[in-house]
């Protein structure tokens, strides 16, 4: 038992899948070209390349020239909004929510700071963004909206169908038309994603969070958006993210899309499963605790709970004294004494934001990992209350 591992991060990152690792290997050993190279081993590694490329847009429903390739996530992320926004003629507005992920929220207050006005849309106690509301802050001088797929910390899905709908009907009567991205790095590998059908012009995507490599995302960016790079340096990437194709990786990014796509229902089935045992254990043996999100609509590995009178940083301390890997909330965050942004929007409490921990299941974990989680947890949780002055006194006073 003293060794017993269980990783439930997988919302911060994933185990590289075995299949996926072995299909990179050669690109560092033999093939290891330049893509960009004109004799062989660069033709070698230019033809992995492509059909990365195709495969990816296959997966996705879109064309092979609209998928580029990125460093990560937060990179897909930075290049839609900055690149959409570069050329911009004036100085515009921009829609987002309270609950992006710091990639976009950051963005979006940089671009503030550069003289955009920017409206960070509220979400009711689920986690969702009121389209009816997203339709009402649009203005004249709208220029792009970006609303994240799944959140990483509640793993509420956004309505992405209808505000895309909404748009395109608004961008009937306009010259310049308001682009719409979607961070998809938390759904993609979990909800099969088909960009015709969610109706976005931008989508962003990280192999880290479907059992691919770290350091390699990907940008979808519809035919005929105006975007604008925001690196210079080569041509690669269609001239739009300079730099020397990491080819084992982008294989890697290809490869996991593909893995996960193929065993989503799989996967999505046992989460399911695994998240409600976690959920019922924890209602069921620890009193005071709630479950953030809505649960219903939302991806199904992730499982967000406040542990009332107790700090999370504690208890993700002690869990990781017995083994287990959980977070508070988002990765990024953690080390901030700040409450998490994701909590507050949904109306939590600052107190009980700060005991919140976020349970994240992935295609590696098992019921035992379940299973030990509920046999220490009580105990944990019961030994932080026992010294909190809060506790006792909320207690005494029933
Ligand atoms: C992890 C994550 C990112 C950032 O991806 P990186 O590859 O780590 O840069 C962006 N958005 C969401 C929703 C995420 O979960």
């Amino acid at each position: 038992m003293e060794n017993k591992k269980v990783y439930l991060d997988n919302a911060a990152t994933t185990q590289t899948a075995p299949e996926v690792l072995e299909a990179m290997l050669p690109f560092f050993s033999q093939n290891y070209g330049n893509a960009s190279s004109f004799h062989f081993f660069g033709r070698q590694a230019k033809a992995a390349l492509d059909e990365a490329r195709i495969d990816t847009a296959k997966l996705l429903n879109a064309s092979p020239e609209e998928i580029f390739f990125t460093g990560c996530g937060s990179e897909a992320d930075n290049i839609a909004i900055f690149g959409t926004l570069a050329k911009a003629q004036k100085k515009g507005h921009i829609i987002t929510s309270k609950i992006e992920h710091h990639a976009v929220l950051y963005s979006c207050q940089e671009l503030q700071k550069r003289g955009f006005e920017v409206t960070y849309l509220d979400v009711d106690k689920g986690g969702v963004v009121s389209v009816e509301h997203l339709k009402n802050s649009l203005k004249e001088d709208t220029l792009l909206v970006s609303i994240m797929h799944a959140n990483n910390e509640i793993g509420t899905i956004q309505p992405i169908v209808e505000i895309s709908k909404i748009l395109k009907n608004v961008n009937k009567n306009k010259k310049n038309p308001i682009y719409f991205h979607s961070d998809a790095v938390q759904s993609a590998g979990k909800i099969k994603l088909d960009v015709k059908e969610l109706g976005v012009d931008l989508l962003s995507l990280a192999a880290h969070k479907f059992n691919g490599p770290k350091g390699v995302g990907a940008l979808y960016v519809r035919k005929g958006t105006f975007i604008f790079p925001v690196m210079f340096g080569g041509h690669h990437e269609n001239g739009l993210r300079p730099g020397t194709e990491n080819i084992a990786s982008i294989i890697g990014f290809s490869k996991a899309l593909e893995l996960s796509n193929s065993r989503i229902a799989v996967t999505h089935k046992k989460n399911l499963i695994l998240r409600e045992k976690l959920k019922d254990g924890i209602l069921n043996s620890i009193p005071d605790t709630i479950i953030n999100g809505s649960g219903h609509n939302s991806i199904s590995c992730i499982l967000n709970v406040s542990f009332k009178f107790i700090e999370g940083e504690s208890l993700l301390l002690r869990l990781d004294m017995k083994g287990i890997a959980a977070s508070a909330g988002s990765a990024c965050a953690t080390g901030s004494a700040e409450p998490s942004h994701v909590l507050s929007a949904i109306g939590l409490d600052a107190v009980s934001a700060q005991g919140s921990v976020r349970f994240s299941f992935g295609f590696y974990n098992t019921q035992e990992d379940v299973d030990y989680v509920l046999k220490v947890l009580p105990d944990i949780v019961e030994s932080l209350r026992s010294m909190s002055p809060v506790y006792k006194k909320t207690s005494n006073s029933y």
